[in-house]
């Protein structure tokens, strides 16, 4: 058996991996465009905060490592271009037979009305193709605007100031990190933000940028110049490509089933490349997120390898630390509660680290009103969170009641934990979902 994968990212490297598992006889290519394979997507933060300081860091695998680990052939600057019947047309006129293809050709980061197509003084960061001449402008920046105030664009921006650089922030929402957090969670990071000297703009949508001796940046609200815009507006994945052979969503995902196959046979798609179900609602959505590039290779791999395996879908779990702030949320937010077809109940609690740390965990929680299960959660705290997020998530997976999740054994030591637990405080309110 012959297996194609186009896109060596997380979900593409990921599949090769787990089917030269599973497949000890398949001939297994993985194609990517780029020179490197497992490109780090924050790279650039991690440079900026010197987390790492060589970009050859800026990448969690090699084609080397895998090529030595594994029996996968790894081809690199090779861009497939399209499809004729079980063969991928690659750039350079080669065609490459398969039995069983798939595409893992993620998302980037664009603006649609950006009026140069080779900026000098817009940057997007998902890739580090462009990294030193953006290091250099960056070098020369005073005045930085930021596009997009999501995980990405709040982690630049913190970044930035540091630097000291002035920073603008731009987000079309009425809220930062809206996607992840109900807006009181993010009160913390707000305040922490402002008192930084972070200019943000709230309800301004960028709506055209310019690459003129400088950026132009428009909005609705102004025109404004600055040395340096870096985007860190939403990605979307550019499937442009399949248009004429593979049926699309009308977001420009690619459409597929629950065993994530395309409409063509032999042909699945997986990663940024698709819509994936969120578990709490049922609905299709796009969820840019690495553990849901992973999740979805592990199904296509397991179906290809004879075990047909649909996708349960993700609650999207996420953790970051903005500001000083600890941050996780899994599953439903207060904001979706309208997407619920049943009543929520929203619970706020405050806990101490320890007993020998006063610092406080701040936790939302939404549980179904009926069945008191688990359907949501929201942390935050100035010590780490992760731990806590990893055990909600598994609870919300696990569609724990409140009950169920307050019955677990868990060990107490006094530096470490307190003898509270979710159930000894409640307090809360009810939603109609
Ligand atoms: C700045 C930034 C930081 C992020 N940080 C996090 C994080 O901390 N945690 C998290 O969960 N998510 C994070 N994300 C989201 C995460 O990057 C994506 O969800 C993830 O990369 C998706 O993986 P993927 O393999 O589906 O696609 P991608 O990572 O987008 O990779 C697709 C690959 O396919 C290649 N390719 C595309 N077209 C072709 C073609 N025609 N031929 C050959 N190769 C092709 C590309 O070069 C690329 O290597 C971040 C995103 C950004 C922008």
């Amino acid at each position: 058996m012959k297996i194609v994968i186009i896109g060596g990212s997380f979900a593409g490297i990921h599949a090769a991996q787990l089917l030269n598992e599973a497949c000890p006889k398949a001939e297994i290519y993985l194609i990517e465009k780029q020179n490197e394979i497992g490109f780090i997507p924050s790279s650039f933060h991690l440079l900026l905060t010197q987390q790492i300081i060589d970009k050859k860091q800026s990448h969690w695998i090699t084609k080397e490592r895998l090529e030595k680990t594994s029996r996968i052939n790894v081809l690199t600057q090779k861009s497939a271009i399209g499809l004729v019947e079980n063969e991928v047309l690659l750039d350079n006129g080669e065609r490459l037979p398969f039995d069983q293809l798939i595409i893992a050709t993620g998302s980037a980061q664009s603006f649609r009305r950006l009026e140069e197509p080779k900026a000098q003084y817009i940057y997007s960061v998902k890739s580090g193709t462009n990294f030193t001449e953006l290091e250099a402008v960056l070098a020369k920046a005073d005045k930085v605007a930021v596009v997009g105030a999501g995980q990405v664009g709040v982690e630049l921006a913190e970044d930035l100031i540091t630097l000291g650089k002035k920073v603008d922030l731009y987000e079309s929402r009425n809220q930062i990190l809206f996607r992840y957090l109900d807006e009181q969670m993010t009160e913390p990071i707000l305040n922490e933000m402002t008192k930084s000297g972070i200019q943000l703009f709230l309800n301004e949508q960028v709506q055209v940028l310019a690459d003129k001796n400088g950026a132009i940046l428009e909005s609705e609200k102004r025109k404004a110049y600055y040395d340096l815009v870096l985007l860190a507006n939403h990605t979307r994945p550019d499937n442009s490509l399949w248009a004429e052979t593979i049926k699309l969503n009308d977001d420009g995902t690619i459409w597929v089933n629950d065993y994530l196959q395309t409409s063509r046979k032999d042909v699945y798609a997986i990663g940024d490349a698709i819509q994936v179900t969120f578990r709490p609602t049922q609905e299709k959505m796009y969820v840019s997120l690495v553990n849901n590039a992973i999740r979805t290779a592990q199904v296509v791999s397991q179906t290809i390898s004879g075990e047909p395996t649909k996708d349960i879908g993700t609650y999207r779990p996420v953790g970051n630390k903005w500001f000083g702030h600890f941050v996780g949320s899994v599953g439903l937010t207060e904001s979706e509660h309208f997407f619920y077809t049943r009543k929520v109940r929203k619970i706020n609690q405050e806990h101490r680290v320890s007993l020998t740390n006063n610092e406080k965990i701040y936790l939302q929680l939404l549980v179904d009103q009926e069945t008191d299960q688990l359907i949501g959660a929201q942390l935050q705290s100035k010590s780490s969170v992760f731990r806590l997020l990893d055990l909600l998530t598994i609870a919300i997976e696990q569609q724990w009641t409140l009950q169920q999740l307050g019955a677990h054994e868990l060990f107490f030591q006094p530096e470490y934990r307190t003898p509270e637990t979710i159930l000894t405080e409640m307090s809360g309110s009810s939603y109609e979902g």
